[in-house]
């Protein structure tokens, strides 16, 4: 499954240390995914226009409402984690504030708040049913005043765009000097992304183009001009370890079965693109993808095979099991995660007072 070599192709070059020396790791359901050799970013290339991006997002890529309702406490607990760096509570914006109940949980903590969000949808529900100021346009134009935040958060929202460093830019320039910035993206180094690869839930283009570690991520923000203060993994909202284990599994006996009765034009992301679809222990765990973009490989997705679907529901059955068996093992798991295996990337950063941001 690993770095097909690639020929009479140029491999782009990083985002994060420029580096030209990156290769295919695999086609994710019709997205080539690259991995600098250098620094480890992994990347699709090329990136999706403005237009499919924005089309893809319109048909297949919902947010429940319910899901965020429900997650009362953990908005609250996340604003009081950024807190232990920021007591004093001032101005705060959120990037991809979703239907608004995280700034609604700021604002209850005395924070003054303002958010952008590109869903019509979920940024009228923040406006009208929460009153708060959530602008619906992208961060680049949205009428925000520089230097005028003393807090920026992102949660699972830098892996979408289209070019993260300008958007990180960006956000230096909305805070002030010596202002908070916290961002949670997934881990492609966690213990998950290692051994599910291709069935990892989060390596899901194009609502997933850019692919962070603890070392790429605070490298770029330290590249414009922030100074990191924390990095940390989480086991986010996603599967648990036995799980990936079983979902590894099936990949490698999926592969021995291929490889000892190899298919004329076997698409590469077809076992991904079954899972996410059909199983719900794997789905995407931050959303919810409704479909599965398919223009890329319009008809060359066949059904997966009886074998892989019986596999993908006994993946499904064991989920309780992996469950309960994760929640009593938590004392062995949870060092894991802290040792950098968890899913959640986190990393809290400052704006340097007088630094100069690298070109
Ligand atoms: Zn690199």
């Amino acid at each position: 499954m690993d770095s097909t070599p690639v020929t009479g192709t140029t491999s782009p070059s990083c985002l994060v240390c420029g580096s030209a020396k990156s290769s295919l790791r695999f086609v994710q359901r019709g997205y080539p995914v690259y991995r600098c050799a250098d620094c480890g970013l992994e990347f699709v290339s090329p990136i999706p226009g403005p237009a499919e991006l924005a089309e893809y997002y319109d048909r297949g890529y919902s947010v429940p409402l319910e899901r965020y309702a429900a997650a009362g406490a953990r908005n609250a607990a996340r604003i009081a984690d950024v807190e232990r760096w920021c007591p004093e509570r001032g101005r705060l914006l959120e990037i991809g504030a979703s239907y608004g109940h995280s700034l609604a949980a700021a604002r209850e903590r005395g924070w003054e708040v303002a958010g952008v969000e590109l869903s019509p949808t979920a940024s009228a529900h923040a406006r009208e049913q929460l009153g708060l100021s959530v602008f619906n346009c992208e961060l680049q134009e949205a009428p925000l005043p520089t230097g005028s935040f003393d807090a920026v958060i992102m949660w699972h929202v830098l892996e979408h765009v289209r070019d993260p460093r300008d958007q990180v830019r960006r956000i230096s320039e909305l805070l002030k000097p010596g202002g908070f910035f916290g961002l949670r993206v997934p881990n492609v180094t966690s213990f998950g992304a290692r051994v599910a690869g291709q069935w990892w839930p989060w390596m899901c283009p194009p609502a997933h183009l850019w692919f962070f570690s603890a070392t790429t991520l605070p490298r770029l923000l330290d590249a414009c001009g922030f100074e990191i203060l924390e990095v940390r993994t989480l086991r986010g909202d996603g599967n648990n370890v036995y799980q990936y284990a079983l979902m590894a599994a099936g990949n490698w006996l999926n592969e021995l079965r291929l490889s000892l009765r190899p298919r004329p034009n076997r698409p590469a992301d077809a076992p991904a693109a079954a899972a996410a679809s059909t199983s719900p222990g794997t789905a995407a765990p931050a959303m919810t993808q409704a479909a599965a973009p398919s223009r890329r490989l319009p008809e060359a997705a066949p059904r997966p095979s009886g074998l892989l679907e019986k596999w993908l529901h006994l993946l499904e059955r064991a989920q309780p099991v992996t469950n309960a068996l994760a929640r009593g093992t938590s004392s062995l798991i949870e060092p894991l995660e802290r040792r950098g295996w968890g899913d959640e990337l986190l990393v809290y950063a400052r704006k340097k007072s007088s630094g100069r941001v690298a070109a």
